[in-house]
């Protein structure tokens, strides 16, 4: 049952040949078992999940099941969970205890899905690696000594290493894609609005969408499907009817026209990852999709756009841990200005006060113009080379990050090695698309590597198709680590 798909299980549920608490028991205690070699799950609630498996039984029974009835599943610790902790793997939030659902989770409730836990991650969705965690670092089922990637690491180790058949994440500039790809499953991030930030905690609000990692783009459709729509508690929330992100699923590409931009196929890609692309775009021909040349020629723009406007947005949204309401509150202070200074200075790791630093320092008068104004336009710009592109294509494929996973440790004393590694996915948030991961084959030490696919606005249901084609020609995305 742990290697089965979403679509196998459901069947399986809706034919009693097992319920939702035997699958949700199963789960428990693969998880008992083998968390402690990835340390994916921070948070497991066994009684809530066992009750409401048992509810989705009774709905199974009554015939009022959905196609994720009774699905166990687990939300990136950055989703507010009613009654459960919502920590942000932040020492800050560590006994924060939600008083309220996120619209995800609540969605995913109505569904019936049964939610297992939460999953590992970089404090406040800020890293490349899931190493800025205070719960400690998640690590990697194909190699425990590399890192998952992040910020979604526990959510792509879990699902990989055949803990949850599927989990949220969140993706800012690349936090379900570059994770999925490192830990070789599926992630999709769909366009900026499609899903509710209600109760998502923020990090930079403009760029912040989220989405969901699973094995294949079939099991992550309905799920998409499921948590997506207009939310009014969202100023940013599209008003769109709801949409079935399957609807495509098992069409053909013959003809799909798959843009290749130049700029992502030069220097900086590790030879084996640029070796499984390349093996992956021949598939993509051998189905009958053309591949053309494109430019996106502000793409090395993308970075330096990114680390100025996230921590700008950033410093913003994390002034609300004062340690007054909710948070983490110093134990001793003189008065109310070191109240809130040393409780942020406890409360934030590392990562995070440099980009509150780095945030305060571009907003402020004198700089503004300088880096946080520039950084606007260079958005711009980038988001009009995609516009541009898609005159010429229907889909943009290359790599969702230069290299594989690399060892825990390998980057941490070096932050800006750590964000060149986002060069292939920040641009897609500054530009608001959708995009996903999907396993492509494997690198050096067989190590998974990511095929990134971008779409145009609301081209989640052909990214999704694109991907499932792919996946029926090739069984990539059925590789399982070995485990120990
Ligand atoms: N790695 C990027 C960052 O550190 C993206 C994180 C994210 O998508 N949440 O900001």
């Amino acid at each position: 049952m742990l290697n089965a798909s979403l679509q196998e299980l459901a069947s399986a549920l809706a034919d009693r040949r097992i319920s939702s608490v035997e699958l949700t028991r199963s789960v428990l205690d693969r998880i008992a078992a083998a968390n402690p070699r990835t340390n994916a799950f921070v948070h497991v609630d066994g009684d809530g999940a066992l009750a409401a498996a048992a509810a989705a039984d009774a709905r199974i029974a009554a015939g009022e099941a959905g196609p994720l009835t009774g699905i166990p599943l687990a939300h990136k610790d950055v989703f507010c969970t009613e009654g459960m902790p919502t920590t942000c793997a932040s020492k800050m939030l560590a006994n924060f205890v939600s008083p309220y659902d996120a619209h995800v989770v609540a969605q995913l409730k109505k569904a019936g899905t049964v939610l297992v836990g939460k999953t590992n991650m970089d404090e406040f969705a800020m890293g490349s690696s899931n190493e800025n965690s205070h719960f400690g670092a998640a690590r990697n089922p194909w190699d425990t000594s590399r890192v998952p990637g992040g910020s979604s690491g526990g959510s792509a180790a879990a699902v990989a290493d055949g803990l949850i058949p599927i989990a949220t994440g969140t993706d800012t500039g690349g936090s379900v894609r570059q994770p999925a790809s490192f830990c070789g499953v599926t992630g999709i991030k769909p366009t900026y609005g499609v899903v509710s930030r209600y109760g998502m905690i923020a990090y930079a609000s403009s760029l912040d969408q989220g989405g969901v990692l699973g094995r294949s783009a079939a099991d992550c459709a309905p799920v998409l499907s499921a948590m997506a729509g207009f939310d009014p508690r969202d100023s940013t929330s599209l008003e769109r009817p709801a949409e079935d992100f399957g609807r495509d699923l098992g069409k053909s590409i013959e003809g799909l026209k798959i843009g290749l931009p130049r700029e992502y196929f030069g220097e900086g890609m590790d030879a084996d990852v640029r070796a499984a692309v390349e093996a992956a775009l021949d598939t993509y021909r051998s189905l009958g999709a053309v591949t053309v040349d494109i430019e996106l020629p502000n793409s090395r723009l993308a970075i330096p756009a990114y680390y100025v406007i996230a921590p700008a947005e950033a410093s913003s949204n994390l002034s609300r841990f004062d340690g007054v309401r909710y948070g983490h509150r110093a134990a001793e202070y003189a008065d109310l200005a070191e109240m809130y200074c040393r409780s942020r200075a406890q409360g934030f790791g590392s990562e995070v006060k440099r980009r509150i630093l780095i945030g305060t320092y571009v907003l402020s008068h004198g700089y503004y113009d300088a880096y946080y104004l520039q950084a606007q336009k260079l958005r711009r710009l980038i988001a009009d080379d995609f516009r541009r592109a898609f005159g010429q294509c229907d889909v943009i494929a290359g790599p969702t990050a230069p290299t594989t996973a690399y060892a825990l440790g390998a980057k941490c004393d070096d932050p800006v090695q750590m964000y060149l590694g986002d060069i292939y996915t920040v641009a897609i948030n500054l530009a608001g698309l959708p995009a996903l991961s999907l396993p492509a084959g494997f690198g050096d030490g067989g190590l998974p590597v990511g095929l990134q696919l971008i779409g145009d606005y609301f081209a989640e249901a052909r990214l999704l198709n694109a991907a499932h084609r792919f996946q029926q020609a090739t069984d990539w995305h059925l590789a399982r680590p070995a485990g120990e």
